[in-house]
């Protein structure tokens, strides 16, 4: 597939470098809070492109990693008085929920930083050792002016003042260093605060040596795929090349690919400015999670996508009618063979379907394609033309497209009680010809927006999507 690299600024080829399965790191959450959907959206472009990489016949080995230890994390354990851990571990278990709630496939490995400090010891001692760093009053740090080509991935070598200005927001402590632009591999303890023995004395590792020493534990020197959001180009993802190169000598990453941000009026969704929603937050107010993936989908993942709550009506209306669409695929009884329009809409589905994921993941587009195989065929469907040959290859399309889509599959069969009460009853009231009671439930049915359609077969029921 061709996929955008943001090292080269190029659309390049991709393939994983064994020809068979895609070694992939994507940066995880720091697990001090519930996460908001701007974040989701990082995550969820990781999952579609798992899903397509594997769509497309390749393994993937996918590490997400947890950041368990931070300035964050810290604070706020200490706030709730709990330990690290186990303040950790609540957001983890929220985290992970908020991943299967927006249907994202588990990842192979969820390396939690915490667990794998000696790695991160080995990793600093080896750039010590190279001469690409220095210890000062108990830290280490990345000597930037031993490597050369730091800056290449952000495009800029940060001035001393930009620099200063970026480090001073990262962490404004830190007086030690012999230029303002190096970096923290390990920082000494403070009172209080977690720390682990290590030659240097005891401490904590700097934000970004988690990230290099957990990629390369798992999945080797180089890694095919590293997915972000864009604001870790920089530093975060420049520190970890010059990690990670710096001790091996070999090229760290193949493809670099960040997603573009969820945006609110115009300004990046995040924690700090306050404009933030989380997954919890929508669901509580009734909106169907499988509304809000598709919703994070609507743009690709090199624009950024501006999030609101119209929107995501939107959604949900599209995947309501998409859901039905299927629904009375289904329901479909009709004998017969295939019918040959249809199959030639088909094919040219499915053959648009993967050159669209196949042109740097371009998933609205694949979208798209299934929603308008949607409306040329409604019209046959309404008029049963139909088979349930064709029913089947329909179902098999819309199957094959959800391995990467992920928000077609549904439980049709979830209304509440109340509901059904109501819809039984319509039934009885025309069983005894009160034509009256009968329209007035099936008013009050669509006030709650579901919508009783009566058919040949009898009558059945969908959401509403008008
Ligand atoms: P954090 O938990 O802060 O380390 O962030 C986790 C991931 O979410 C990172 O890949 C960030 O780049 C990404 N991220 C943060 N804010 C947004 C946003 N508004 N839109 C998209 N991704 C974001
Ligand atoms: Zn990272």
């Amino acid at each position: 597939m061709r996929l955008y690299n943001t090292r080269t600024r190029q659309v390049e080829e991709f393939a994983p470098a064994d020809g068979q399965t895609v070694r992939m790191y994507t940066c995880g959450p720091t697990v001090y809070d519930v996460a908001h959907i701007g974040n989701m959206r990082s995550f969820l472009v990781s999952d579609l492109l798992v899903r397509t990489l594997k769509y497309l016949g390749w393994q993937v080995l996918n590490v997400m990693n947890i950041t368990d230890v931070d300035d964050k994390t810290i604070a706020r354990s200490r706030e709730s008085g709990e330990t690290l851990r186990a303040y950790t571990d609540r957001y983890l278990d929220l985290f992970l929920e908020d991943l299967a709630t927006l249907r994202i496939e588990p990842a192979w490995r969820y390396p939690r930083a915490t667990e794998h400090i000696p790695s991160m010891i080995q990793l600093i001692q080896k750039l010590l050792d190279r001469g690409h760093a220095y210890v000062s009053e108990g830290s280490v740090y990345f000597d930037i002016s031993s490597f050369p080509r730091y800056g290449l991935l952000s495009g800029c070598l940060p001035s001393s003042a930009e620099a200063a200005a970026a480090y001073s927001r990262l962490d404004s402590d830190e007086y030690a260093r012999d230029d303002i632009r190096d970096f923290a591999l390990w920082k000494a303890a403070k009172p209080d605060e977690p720390s682990w023995d290590s030659p240097w004395g005891p401490g904590r590792p700097g934000w970004s040596i988690e990230c290099s020493a957990m990629s390369m534990e798992y999945l080797g020197p180089t890694l095919d795929l590293h997915v972000g959001g864009v604001d870790l180009i920089f530093p975060h993802h420049e520190n970890e090349i010059a990690q990670s190169e710096g001790a091996t000598g070999q090229e760290f990453v193949r493809f670099w690919v960040h997603v573009e941000h969820l945006i609110v009026d115009g300004q990046k969704m995040s924690k700090s400015l306050g404009n933030f929603l989380t997954l919890r937050d929508l669901v509580e107010r009734g909106y169907e999670p499988m509304a809000i993936r598709h919703q994070l989908m609507t743009a690709a993942y090199r624009k950024q996508l501006n999030f609101t709550l119209e929107g995501l009506r939107q959604s949900t209306l599209a995947l309501f009618r998409l859901w039905d669409f299927a629904d009375r695929l289904q329901e479909i009884s009709r004998p017969g063979d295939a019918s040959a329009i249809l199959a030639d809409d088909l094919e040219s589905a499915d053959s648009r379907f993967e050159m669209a994921l196949r042109d740097d993941l371009n998933i609205p587009e694949a979208m798209a394609v299934v929603f308008d195989l949607v409306n040329q065929v409604n019209p046959a469907l309404s008029r049963n033309q139909l088979s349930r040959t064709d029913a089947n290859a329909l179902l098999e399309f819309l199957n094959r497209a959800d391995r990467v889509l992920g928000f077609i599959a549904h439980d049709k069969g979830s209304l509440d009680s109340e509901v059904e009460k109501l819809i039984a009853e319509r039934e009885e009231a025309r069983r005894s010809r009160n034509y009256a009671r009968a329209d007035e439930i099936r008013d009050e049915l669509l006030r709650r927006g579901i919508v009783l359609e009566d058919t040949v077969q009898g009558t059945r029921w969908r959401r509403s999507f008008e």
